[in-house]
């Protein structure tokens, strides 16, 4: 959509805002059904070598937010392994090949996060088959939509805890044992764990929760050169949205923002970049916001 992410240009239309058209996916849907098409920086990022030869592992890293990130890791010269669903390798293969495109390696590790098992071979399949890991990028989430208390289901919200939290324990303690000082943790959080809507209480908390490992995370893993971060997304333009909440927030979504519209994946992947990379060897502990203007703090 643009050609490139330096010459300054107006962010307020620099990308589609609502109304947009109603549309629904199911399971964790995909982002070539989503009408506008999200971009995912493909023709627009441009690396600096910011992360040469670094390795690197990207969770969700099919679609959305982890797809944009892993494609910016490797243009900015890591070699990075991509981990998803079993059901979304079609959109992995095509993460995959853009990475290869930049000219690294992609290493495909597709799994159910929510299991701890899998989750710790997820992270030592990366180590080996990457010879090394420096930096563990956790995207992958779900974002289950409950109105009322009178719907909380127990088993949904066991299933939601264990893939947004444990999920993190397990990679963080698993990666730990092949991380040298120097290499970086980074979380996803959202503005939703700390402005919770009344419709994501459950998300909400599982969100708060991972700005709140990152926190304490980071001072316990200080002493070991690790720095750990987050980013907390605001609205974005992802498969998350239409296979997650009504139609009625799907055509305007993105409005209540300063900027009027979603961010799309392209504007957060450089915040993971910044982060991961050396140049933010003071920085730990932190979780930035990237909200389209919206304050949280
Ligand atoms: P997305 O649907 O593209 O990515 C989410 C990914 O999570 C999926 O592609 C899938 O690979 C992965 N996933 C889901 N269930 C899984 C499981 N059981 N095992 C392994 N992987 C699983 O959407 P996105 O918006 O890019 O979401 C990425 C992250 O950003 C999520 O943690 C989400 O909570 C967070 N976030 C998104 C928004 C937004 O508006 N899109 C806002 C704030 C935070
Ligand atoms: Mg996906």
């Amino acid at each position: 959509m643009t050609s490139d992410i330096y010459s300054p240009k107006n962010p307020i239309d620099l990308y589609p805002a609502p109304p947009f058209k109603p549309q629904q996916q199911d399971d964790t849907g995909t982002a070539p059904a989503m009408d506008p098409k999200p971009d995912h920086g493909e023709e627009s990022y441009i690396g600096h070598g910011r992360l040469a030869g670094r390795k690197a592992l990207v969770t969700g890293a099919d679609s959305g937010i982890g797809r944009a990130v892993a494609i910016a890791f490797a243009r900015e010269g890591a070699d990075v392994a991509l981990s998803y669903l079993d059901v979304e390798q079609p959109e992995g293969d095509s993460t995959a090949s853009w990475v290869e495109k930049a000219g690294q390696k992609a290493v495909q590790l597709p799994a159910d996060l929510s299991d701890e098992q899998a989750s710790i071979k997820v992270v030592d399949d990366a180590a080996e088959q990457l010879g090394g890991l420096d930096i563990l990028v956790m995207v992958a989430g779900e974002m289950p939509t409950v109105d009322s208390i009178d719907d909380f289901d127990t088993e949904t919200f066991d299933h939601l805890l264990r893939l947004n939290v444990h999920n993190m324990f397990w990679m963080t303690k698993a990666a730990k044992k092949h991380f040298a000082p120097g290499a970086a943790i980074i979380t996803t959080s959202s503005v939703q764990g700390f402005h919770p809507s009344p419709a994501l209480v459950e998300y909400a908390v599982t969100k708060a929760g991972i700005a709140n490992f990152t926190r304490g995370m980071a001072q316990q893993l200080a002493q070991d050169g690790i720095r750990v971060n987050g980013v907390a997304p605001g609205p974005f333009w992802t498969p998350l949205q239409p296979s997650s909440v009504p139609n009625e927030k799907i055509e305007v979504f993105g409005e209540e923002t300063p900027y009027g519209r979603p961010g799309q994946p392209a504007e957060i992947a450089s915040t993971y970049v910044y982060l991961a990379s050396q140049e933010a060897s003071y920085t730990s502990g932190e979780t930035i916001v990237v909200s389209g203007g919206e304050p949280l703090h």
